[in-house]
């Protein structure tokens, strides 16, 4: 996965020249400590970059102009030590492009009760000094996030690490291409969009290519690259009976390992971060990609089926914010119910194409016959997700914006033995309860293809909605119905 310590974010502290040359040394000296200490703990997985206090319009606006044009600097952390009138704030802040983080912290943690005199006065103002930066900023109807504690304390760097991360996504999909293989799958609504808006709103591209130029470059994959694919499946996972070097249906995994090699050259060659095929158009290709799109997306590329760009970009989102966390992150469809009244469960999984990062123990090698796409029977890993608090994401396209959907859900183990659907599977129980939820995604236009994440919270898709400027809906234990449709009726007027 990527490592997010290529990227940074710039700690910006804002002054003025009114406190003096001894003062101001003071601002710049806690400042550093303070972006040490962050840029140090372990919840914060980029790198945290000290800039020198600023006091100017004229600094604010340069220091600004140079986040934005800094390729690695994926957003700003903001914070007034002392009184910074944000009328020199707004030409700056007119041209911020990137992120902005307000940390409203302060440097001494406690009020020192004995010594405080108008001196320590004069340093530490954070308490109104953000307050003027906040107004400036809420003025400007300017999306940011604010984070409330003393520098040392634990969910300040939580909540640093996390909005990073998102910053991190943000900054990943700008720019990012995606390849659609064939087109949507024929007829279906919710996987289709505008792919224009998609561009402009999150700034990553989708763009058709053929399968037959993918099957090209399957064809070209080497015997022996083929073989040394084939030893790391072996020893990797559990192989099903049959598929061993001698057995009956070893040429099935060769082949399977060859179409995998295929994609991974073709991302690879035109840097593509993820993609999407259809069942629907495979032509010259022996099987459906099963393994191979289950090992993409492991690797980090995003990935959803029959042509639904919307969930594959959203899949490398994701895997970009949880990188180096436990856990992992998947396509993920809402596959079937079990509507027992003692106990409720959707049932996740899709044909084929589940991440094996969200494994619990060695999934197998399995090959079975599927009747859908009209090729050889494909290859695919099979294993059960393990319990655990998790969220599903849906990108809806409204038509005159994006919605983001969550829902979350606390997976439950997977029991059962289910011997004739050798597919990946998870069992979750949605927050609040089975009918609220389904009723409640039904009613805000969810797909029945999602993101599902072990290792992220609605906080993360929340922070990452508005960052991008879109929609947010959220489905957890304080829903209910009559509430989220007066939400979605809100929202409607809103965004007329
Ligand atoms: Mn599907």
């Amino acid at each position: 996965m990527l490592d997010l310590k290529q990227f940074e974010v710039w700690f910006i502290t804002g002054s003025q020249h009114l406190y003096g040359e001894a003062t101001l040394r003071q601002v710049d000296e806690h400042s550093q400590i303070i972006a040490r200490h962050l840029g140090q703990t372990p919840q914060v997985p980029v790198r945290v970059i000290f800039k020198p206090v600023v006091k100017s319009p004229e600094e604010i606006y340069n220091i600004i102009q140079e986040a934005n044009s800094t390729v690695h600097c994926i957003g700003i952390v903001a914070w007034m030590h002392t009184f910074s009138p944000a009328k020199m704030w707004i030409r700056g802040l007119q041209i911020l492009q990137k992120p902005l983080l307000h940390l409203h912290t302060q440097y001494n943690r406690d009020i020192p009760w004995a010594e405080i005199d108008m001196d320590f006065m004069n340093l530490n103002q954070s308490a109104h000094g953000d307050r003027e930066f906040g107004f400036m900023m809420t003025r400007m109807r300017l999306n940011r996030k604010v984070i409330v504690g003393h520098w040392q304390q634990d969910h300040v760097a939580e909540g640093l690490g996390q909005w990073a991360r998102v910053a991190a996504a943000r900054h990943d999909l700008k720019g990012a291409k995606f390849v659609r293989f064939g087109d949507n799958m024929r007829e279906v609504a919710v996987t289709d969009g505008d792919k224009v808006a998609a561009e402009m709103t999150f700034g990553f591209s989708v763009n058709t290519y053929a399968v037959g130029d993918l099957v090209a470059v399957i064809d070209q994959v080497s015997d022996a690259d083929i073989t040394a694919l084939v030893a790391e499946y072996t020893d990797t996972y559990q192989l099903a009976a049959g598929l061993e070097s001698s057995g009956q249906r070893h040429q099935a995994l060769r082949d399977a390992a060859k179409i995998e090699l295929g994609l991974k050259y073709f991302l690879k060659d035109g840097n593509f971060k993820g993609y999407t095929n259809t069942f629907e158009d495979l032509h010259g290709m022996k099987q459906l990609p099963g393994i191979g799109s289950q090992r993409m997306m492991a690797a980090g590329y995003g990935y959803a089926g029959e042509g639904d760009w919307k969930t594959s970009a959203i899949v490398r989102a994701l895997k970009v914010m949880a990188s180096g966390l436990p856990g992992g992150n998947s396509f993920m469809e809402d596959y079937t119910y079990h509507f027992n009244p003692s106990n409720n469960l959707v049932l996740g999984s899709h044909m084929l194409e589940i991440c094996p990062s969200i494994a619990k123990g060695k999934p197998s090698v399995e090959v079975h016959a599927l009747g859908i796409g009209g090729k050889d029977d494909p290859v695919r890993l099979v294993f059960d997700a393990p319990a655990g608090p998790a969220v599903n994401v849906s990108l809806v396209d409204m038509g005159n914006r994006f919605r983001l959907l969550v829902n979350e859900v606390e997976a439950t183990e997977v029991t059962e033995q289910l011997p004739k659907l050798p597919v990946a599977r998870v069992l979750w129980k949605p927050q609040p309860d089975m009918q609220t939820a389904c009723a409640a995604w039904i009613y805000a236009g969810g797909a029945h293809h999602t993101a599902f994440s072990q290792n992220l919270t609605t906080e993360h898709i929340e922070t990452f909605a508005e960052m991008v400027g879109v929609e947010l809906v959220v489905i957890d234990k304080n829903t209910t119905l009559r509430q989220l449709k007066n939400e979605l009726r809100w929202s409607e007027a809103y965004y007329r």
